[in-house]
Order: C-alpha cells, then structure tokens, then sequence
C-alpha cells in the first residue's frame, strides 16, 4: 500500500493524524469539460478539521490559539474571522487581541507576547500580518516562543526546516501544499518542481519542502531571466508570486501539475490567483481553484501545527 504520510507529517501523525486519500476519491472530478483535475483544497479542509474534532473528543487538553490583530487592514479582518470560524467547528478555542492602529506600538505587541508566552493554557500564538507601517515584523515575530510559534516563521523553526528537520512547526502555507499533493497521490520525489517566489513564508519554505521530499527544485523570482522557459521544465509548479494572471500556459508544460497560491480580489469581488485558470485547464495535468483550494489549507494546517503544539507537550 502507498505510504500517503511523508516524513514532514511525522509530528502530526504521532498525535494521530491520517493524511486523507483523495486520490480515489476524487478520481472523476476534472475542471469541467477536460481531463485536468481539480485539487479540492476545501474539501481537503474540511477533512482535516473533522480529524481535529475527533482528535479533540480523544484529548482532555483543549488547543487553544491567542491571535494578536494589531490595525484595521480589512484583509486581515477577513482572514482572522475564518480562522476563528475554522477553530470553533474543531472544538478548538482562541482568544483575539485587537489593537487598533493608533495603539500600537512595538513594545505593547512584545510585552503581549511575552504574556501569552507565559500562559501555560496557551498553546500557539499568531501575530496576524501585514502589521501596521512602522512596526517590525520580524522584532514582534521573534518575541513568540519557538514552541508556540504555529505558522513555523521563527528562525528556529525555519532553520529546522531548512536542515531537513521536521521537529518544529511548518509554515502553514506550504505545509497545506505538500499535505494537498500527498493526499492526491502526487509523489514529488524524483520530480522537477520550480516554485515562483522565494518568500520567507510561502516560496523558500516550499522549496525546502519539496527539496526534503526528493524533488529536483528550482526557485523563481522577480529577476529570473525567462520566466517561462524555467518554469516550463516543471512537473510540479509551485505559483507564490502575487502577480495576478502572472501564469498562462506559455509557462506550464503539458500534463504539470500547478498549485497556485496567488489570491488576488477581482472588481467584482470575486477571487483569483496568479494563474491564467482558462489558459491550463485541459492542459495542466491537476490544478488548484482559487478560491478552494491552497487558502483553505493554509487554516487546516494552523490547527494541526496548533494541535501539535498542544498534544505533543
Ligand atoms: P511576497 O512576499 O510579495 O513574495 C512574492 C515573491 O514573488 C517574491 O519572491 C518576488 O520576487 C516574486 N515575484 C514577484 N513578481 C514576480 C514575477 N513577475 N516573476 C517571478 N517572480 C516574481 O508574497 P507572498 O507573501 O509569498 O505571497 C504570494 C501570494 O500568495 C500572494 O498573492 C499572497 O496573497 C498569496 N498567499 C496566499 C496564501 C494562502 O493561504 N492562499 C498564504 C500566503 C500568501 P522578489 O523576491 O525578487 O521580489
């Protein structure tokens, strides 16, 4: 039988998470009217969530996440209500700390921080980003004890990673990529795979997780010269670039899978990605819609990371 739980998932796993199997499953669900398969990102989620919530019956500790929500960009009002949303329906809790932009500063993000830390019955602390101008990312991000760290940002996290450890907590975001093509059956080892964009959050660390599961990798970026010509020798395309309609099929080879992380909102407030979706069905092999399919992920991962953090103390 296939081994669908890669090394990555180790920690996971031992708290008794299962990768699902929707390679059967989802056998027969094609973009309409082509032979190109929809990677159901969302379904993929909501899966993960129901394990969360037996999981949870299982487990006398609650997980619980402190979320500090520092300004008003809407975005990120938008993004913490679906992660609230997604921890309730697991039985999971979490405490929001809103601090509007003329409060904010440095030292209160920190001195919070340094509270939840502190905080036995915490067990993950997210600090929901962009923050607002003039406050450094990175000094607020590593106030955050590494072992509560869930979206796997601090340099020791990353750095494990980065060694080819999964002992702390993946960045989300990619984490759901490798979880998504695991659960299809899409092995990457051996494979050429190029992400575009080399992000701390999204683009490197994927790239170092399909370089840890024995992919050939290729990183892109703004001042890769012929973008299409590099992406072309994919199998797996990895789209992290934040360019909308950046992709079109010029850039995929026939048959190559394409994961596209890109969210962009249309006019009409509708959403996209960094793909040119029209352009590779009926030509990419297997593909993620936006939206429902890495977004969705991205939030089941936050609670497995969270669950871990909490059940594997
Ligand atoms: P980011 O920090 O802006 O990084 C974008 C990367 O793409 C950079 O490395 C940049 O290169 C590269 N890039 C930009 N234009 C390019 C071009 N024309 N050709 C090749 N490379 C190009 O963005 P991010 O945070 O990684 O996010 C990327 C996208 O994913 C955004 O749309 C974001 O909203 C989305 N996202 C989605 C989720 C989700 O859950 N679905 C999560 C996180 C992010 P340089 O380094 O040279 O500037």
């Amino acid at each position: 039988m296939k081994n669908r739980s890669p090394d990555f998932f180790s920690k996971p796993a031992r708290i008794g998470f299962q990768i699902p199997d929707f390679e059967k499953l989802d056998k027969d669900i094609l973009f309409p009217g082509s032979s190109t398969r929809k990677l159901r990102g969302k379904e993929l989620a909501n899966e993960l969530i129901l394990q969360c919530a037996t999981l949870s019956k299982k487990h006398p500790l609650r997980p619980h996440l402190a979320v500090v929500l520092a300004g008003e960009d809407p975005a990120s009002h938008v993004y913490v209500a679906n992660k609230e949303k997604a921890f309730a329906k697991a039985g999971f809790s979490t405490e929001t700390f809103r601090i509007p932009s003329a409060e904010v500063t440095q030292s209160r993000l920190i001195q919070l921080i340094e509270t939840l830390n502190a905080k036995p019955d915490v067990h993950g602390i997210l600090v929901q980003l962009p923050l607002p101008s003039g406050i450094s990312s990175s000094n607020v991000l590593s106030a955050i004890s590494p072992s509560k760290d869930v979206d796997g940002f601090l340099k020791e996290n990353m750095g494990a990673l980065a060694l080819g450890e999964f002992s702390g907590a993946l960045p989300c975001t990619p984490f759901g990529v490798m979880v998504l093509l695991a659960s299809y059956g899409i092995s990457v080892e051996g494979k050429n795979a190029v992400v575009v964009g080399r992000s701390n959050i999204v683009g490197k660390p994927a790239a170092l997780l399909l370089l840890s599961c024995g992919a050939t990798v290729t990183v892109c970026h703004s001042r890769t010269v012929d973008l299409p010509s590099v992406t072309k020798t994919a199998d797996i395309l990895v789209v992290a670039a934040g360019k909308k309609g950046l992709i079109g099929k010029e850039h995929v080879k026939a048959g190559a899978v394409v994961i596209d992380v890109g969210v962009h909102r249309n006019p009409d407030n509708t959403l996209c990605g960094d793909c040119r979706v029209e352009e590779l069905i009926g030509h990419a092999s297997a593909l993620t819609p936006v939206p429902g399919g890495v977004g969705p992920m991205t939030i089941a991962m936050l609670l497995v990371n969270t669950a871990s953090a909490a059940w594997s103390e």
